[in-house]
């Protein structure tokens, strides 16, 4: 495909989520982040915090025919945007007119949910109209709180921008039609400096109605939108300091990685971790790579960054060359799918009826069941299917029907159910070289006796799966992530660290003559298992969790010598001392190995 000229520079996108969007006032803050952002941009929102699973819950009274908790959560969700309007905007005219938007859509709503609860039936097209509505209003606020800015906006319907296949309630962006229809209208607003608001979850079936891209979605529309601009970035403004080496609610030593493959990230979205809906990374790593004989497309780089902390890095997600995999540490992060289910297929014949994993995947394929992962016996007298529970009747039926004549010659026994299951996803692309890795899983998982019922690689080789009892997920979690010592930088390999990592705070005569010795030490020396991985002053600070390299160092130190602010220079991050000492917050939320501060201030 050819990619699309702009003549200005591309913009960036920023993706807002539900908990950013949870009241007036964070609404305005999150459209003072939005503008402090240099250069043309585009904003996608999700509906305010809660306000999805509302509208979901309004469906399902729906059925009940309660109609009078109906209204009550109707109401409810009017008064929050309401009094969100009411925060952001002051103007008369302007208030009149986004307050008037709201009450026609809770009318239409009410109206709507009526009629759901006379005739008790919810299609799942009905059910995405009815969900559109969080993400519309939530553009509206935000495109309000903007034009108080002074930041000239238009909101831009989603069902215009991104056709998909129509699938309701979990829909997949047709990504040609949506880069053409995505360039076709953004192009002109952002070339006239009108910045586009869009509403994120959203898109169209080919019938024209609105669809919803499934829970998560407007991080995919964000993606979407990327690629279609080739964006220079994307940036998704979330209530973590980015992404972790597993979800800090269930692991409190999780730690930021400060840059992942695409395919270790992609891994980790379809495998569960909330933090990126499950297929938010297609859209950018289906760009085929460089160039591709009409010109090179570029894959715009992903961050996940923490709208609490808005000068902190997070996460910067990209296609990484193979010279920069972190070989020494295979594993770099976890994650659990809950609520799964194991079929086993098993019979003592089963060694000789052909293609046995091919016919129970296309079985399954047909009813539109994923697979997330697959085992089976060397012996080959079984074979394991992971699959989410809520499936795992209809793939039983599948499958009984697909080795019927089989069963019926006793070839194979039938197929079990085994529920309430989750499947830990153990990712890293150094995973396939390196020996020993499902040992160190099963030994960690059996000092905790935790059962293990299947391991497997998951859908790629950077995946290395286990299926857990459901209610043990947690702890299984919390015994990898140990066991790999991710809590540390360059966590991910079983032997312990032996590296420090030094942070120098003061980058006056003393710290860059620190810096100096530092980088003269020569392997085998005393010291040199110091490792600089961050200096700061007063204006900000220099932070590679990799470590600065001695002649980095000499560079930064004869530009600071210069008089050069560290905030102003490449890699610099503003941060001011006042601020709580923001640089030393932002550094320690990232895990380093047995840290050492050498306040080197005045
Ligand atoms: P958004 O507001 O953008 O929709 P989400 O709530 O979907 O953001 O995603 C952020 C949440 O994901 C966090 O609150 C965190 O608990 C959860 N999470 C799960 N796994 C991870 C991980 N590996 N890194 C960061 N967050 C994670
Ligand atoms: N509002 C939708 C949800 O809660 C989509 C999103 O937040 O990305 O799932
Ligand atoms: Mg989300």
């Amino acid at each position: 495909m050819k990619a699309q000229k702009h003549p200005l520079s591309p913009p960036s996108i920023h993706k807002f989520g539900g908990a950013a969007m949870a009241d007036g006032t964070a609404i305005r803050r999150a459209a003072e982040i939005f503008l402090a952002q240099t250069g043309p941009k585009v904003a996608v929102v999700s509906a305010m915090s809660g306000v999805t699973d509302a509208l979901l819950e309004i469906g399902s009274r729906a059925l009940l025919g309660s109609e009078e908790e109906i209204a009550n959560i109707g109401s409810a969700l009017r008064a929050r945007h309401v009094a969100a309007a009411q925060i952001l905007v002051a103007s008369g005219a302007r208030r009149e007119q986004v307050l008037s938007s709201i009450e026609s859509a809770f009318d239409e709503l009410a109206a709507m949910a009526k009629g759901l609860a006379i005739l008790r039936e919810l299609t799942p097209r009905t059910s995405d109209v009815i969900l559109s509505r969080g993400e519309r209003l939530a553009s509206i606020l935000f495109a309000a709180a903007l034009a108080e800015l002074g930041t000239p906006s238009k909101v831009v319907d989603a069902a215009l921008l991104i056709p998909t296949d129509g699938r309701h309630g979990n829909a997949f962006p047709d990504l040609a039609a949506s880069d053409r229809a995505i360039s076709q209208k953004l192009a002109p607003l952002l070339a006239r400096g009108t910045t586009p608001v869009i509403p994120g979850f959203l898109g169209s079936a080919p019938d024209g109605r609105v669809v919803t891209l499934g829970r998560g979605g407007t991080d995919l529309t964000a993606t979407v939108l990327g690629r279609a601009l080739g964006a220079s970035r994307i940036v998704l403004w979330k209530d973590v300091p980015g992404l972790l080496t597993a979800d800090p609610r269930v692991v409190p030593e999780a730690r930021v990685l400060p840059r992942l493959d695409l395919r270790e990230a992609a891994e980790l979205a379809y495998y569960g971790a909330k933090v990126l809906h499950p297929r938010a990374l297609i859209p950018l790593s289906s760009i085929p790579n460089g160039a591709n004989g009409d010109g090179a497309r570029p894959r715009p780089p992903l961050f996940i960054r923490p709208f609490a902390e808005p000068s902190a890095a997070g996460t910067e997600i990209t296609a990484l060359a193979p010279s920069r995999h972190d070989r020494a540490h295979p594993v770099r992060a976890l994650t659990a799918m809950r609520g799964q289910a194991l079929l086993t297929v098993a019979g003592n014949g089963m060694m000789g009826v052909p293609g046995v994993a091919a016919r129970t995947f296309t079985a399954l394929q047909r009813e539109g069941i994923s697979v997330a992962l697959i085992t089976q016996a060397s012996s080959e007298h079984s074979l394991g299917i992971g699959i989410p529970k809520g499936d795992a009747d209809r793939a039983r039926a599948a499958l009984l029907e697909a080795f019927r004549e089989e069963i019926t010659r006793r070839e194979v026994d039938g197929v079990e159910v085994r529920r309430d299951l989750a499947t830990i996803a153990v990712v890293g692309l150094g995973m396939p070289g390196t020996l020993g890795m499902a040992a160190k899983v099963f030994a960690a998982l059996a000092a905790a006796e935790i059962n293990v019922v299947a391991i497997a690689q998951g859908s790629s080789e950077l995946n290395l799966s286990v299926v857990v009892d459901e209610k043990r997920a947690d702890e299984a979690l919390r015994r990898i992530h140990s066991v790999f010592q991710l809590g540390k930088i360059g966590g991910g390999h079983p032997a312990p660290a032996t590296r420090s990592d030094v942070v120098l705070l003061g980058f006056g005569s003393v710290g860059r003559e620190l810096a100096r010795l530092l980088g003269k030490v020569k392997p085998g020396d005393a010291g040199s298992n110091l490792r600089v991985v961050a200096v700061v002053d007063r204006s900000g600070y220099v932070f590679r969790p990799e470590g600065i390299d001695a002649k980095s160092l000499e560079k930064l130190a004869s530009a600071k010598k210069k008089g050069k602010a560290l905030a102003s220079l490449a890699g610099g991050w503003p941060a001011s001392p006042s601020d709580g000492n923001g640089a030393i917050a932002a550094i320690a939320s990232h895990a380093l190995a047995r840290p050492l501060l050498a306040d080197l201030t005045a």
